[in-house]
């Protein structure tokens, strides 16, 4: 299966790097090169730059039903190669195929969902407090050429709730993808192409995150920032952004808890959560992390995750039958180390896994913690790997508690059969996302982002387009 090289996608051309930089694209299943994705410098920036100039002078002129029959046709062609594309995906991310290709059908379902969302950009007519012939008008328009900044870990999914929503509001878009996953993107980028969007509306670099971020958040093309990824970067930039007062969306870390109520089904308990545990090997920014179990039912809840991290078969994204793939960088691998060794030296005990897998690719074992303290990493920050950690608790009050105890709010989970306990976990668990006796179902047109230090702004629903919009008050007399 071959791997293609990634050029940057500059109004509406593929090209090299102006200076020929590139860097090396590795498979993490076996840590061999595959391809090259070419470096922007700073002349292909700014032609970038101008470009998306002129690509939103013509899309923000254009009407919705017209981009949103490039944004269907574009939908249409991801669907269409979602198994090629999702190929791509797993040699670059190391996912299963199937997650990889599943992603690039989502993709099409977000894309159509914004497609028509785009129809729905209304204004209000308020009426006058004092003569009839005055006419005030509030207006809705497109910010203006957003620069966006995307992580590795859903290489296609990560831009297109980006690209969906800003293109549906009539923005351009300058998407500085992961240099680590290239490929996944560029497919994305080329559905919209060969769908006919005009040049400049779209355009793809890579290079070096913090010299890209540094150059674009500041400069007077850019109206708006948005970016996903870690909670530190996030506030680097955002506090870039508000040096220039630009629109910021920022969607960060997470670390899920996961309340099991005394009154739980268990085995729902765990084939939710211990399905989104595993999936992506647990680099998700929604994974349930912090397992808050009853006191009562923790052993049956212990032994059933432990059988289903057993059954997990574990190995190269591309082999049939793969329902874990490795970690995506070797980053994660030295990460998945510290955490465990921190754990067990606090006294934490090691119900499943723990170990890497092998001395090839960045294969780590689907790890179950238990007993974890308080203090442990683990329990503090953000692992992004396949590491559950749990902790038993008495009454829910204190679960609660626990569950805010941190500064993210991202995503939360809880299993119960009590409509009272299912009320007050979701009045009273301070995340963005909540889901309850069901496993997390993001989808376009629910709002998807965190609260607290996970972020601000949506990634989803009417509130997506909201992000790329300014409001503004007309007021008409009519003489
Ligand atoms: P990292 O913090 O260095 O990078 C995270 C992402 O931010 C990457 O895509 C990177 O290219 C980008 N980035 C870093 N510095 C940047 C800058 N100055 N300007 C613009 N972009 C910048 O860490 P990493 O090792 O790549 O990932 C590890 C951590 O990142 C994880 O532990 C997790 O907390 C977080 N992460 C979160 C998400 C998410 O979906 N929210 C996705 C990937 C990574």
């Amino acid at each position: 299966m071959t791997y293609p090289n990634t050029q940057l996608f500059i109004d509406g051309q593929w090209q090299d790097a102006q200076d020929g930089r590139s860097l090396a694209v590795h498979n993490p299943a076996n840590g061999q090169e595959i391809g090259r994705v070419a470096h922007a410098g700073r002349a292909d920036l700014d032609r970038a730059l101008v470009a998306a100039q002129k690509g939103f002078e013509t899309w923000r002129d254009m009407a919705p039903a017209e981009r949103s029959k490039i944004m269907r046709r574009a939908a249409a062609l991801m669907r269409e190669r979602a198994d090629a594309i999702g190929r791509l995906v797993t040699q670059e991310q190391g996912k299963p195929l199937i997650e990889a290709k599943g992603e690039a059908l989502a993709a099409a379902d977000i894309i159509e969902w914004f497609a028509e969302e785009g129809f729905r950009v209304y204004g209000r007519l308020v009426p006058s407090r004092g003569s009839l012939a005055l006419r005030q008008m509030v207006i809705k328009d497109p910010v203006g050429p957003v620069a966006a900044f995307t992580p590795w870990n859903f290489p296609i999914n990560q831009v297109v709730r980006k690209v969906g929503a800003a293109l549906a509001a009539g923005c351009s878009m300058l998407v500085k993808a992961p240099e680590e996953t290239p490929a996944g993107p560029a497919a994305l980028i080329q559905a919209f192409a060969d769908a006919g969007i005009p040049p400049g509306v779209l355009g793809l670099v890579y290079g070096n995150p913090a010299e890209i971020s540094s150059y674009l958040i500041p400069h007077p093309t850019i109206r708006k920032i948005t970016f996903t990824g870690s909670t530190p970067v996030g506030k680097q930039l955002a506090g870039l952004a508000g040096q220039h007062m630009k629109r910021v969306t920022m969607e960060l870390g997470g670390h899920a808890p996961v309340i099991v109520c005394e009154d739980a089904d268990i085995a729902l308990a765990v084939k939710c959560a211990g399905a989104a545990k595993f999936r992506n090997a647990g680099q998700v920014c929604i994974s349930p992390t912090r397992f808050l179990v009853h006191e009562s039912i923790r052993g049956d809840f212990e032994a059933a995750m432990v059988a289903h991290a057993q059954k997990l078969k574990v190995g190269d994204g591309l082999a049939e039958g793969t329902q874990m793939g490795p970690l995506a960088n070797p980053r994660r691998l030295t990460a998945m180390a510290e955490f465990t060794k921190d754990a067990v030296e606090r006294g934490a005990k090691v119900l499943h896994g723990g170990e890497r897998i092998g001395d090839a690719g960045n294969f780590w074992q689907p790890t179950i913690l238990s007993d974890v303290p308080l203090e442990a990493k683990v329990f503090n920050d953000e692992p992004f790997g396949p590491m559950a950690a749990i902790r038993s608790f008495s009454n829910l009050e204190e679960a609660i508690a626990e569950a805010n105890r941190l500064s993210f709010g991202l995503a939360g989970y809880g299993f119960t059969r009590s409509l009272k306990n299912a009320d007050l976990l979701s009045r009273r668990v301070e995340v963005g996302m909540m889901w309850i006796n069901m496993p997390a179902m993001p989808s376009a047109e629910m709002p998807f982002g965190g609260i607290k230090d996970s972020g601000y702004g949506s990634e989803g629903g009417p509130e997506a387009l909201e992000a790329y919009l300014n409001v503004r008050s007309v007021a008409v007399m009519n003489v």
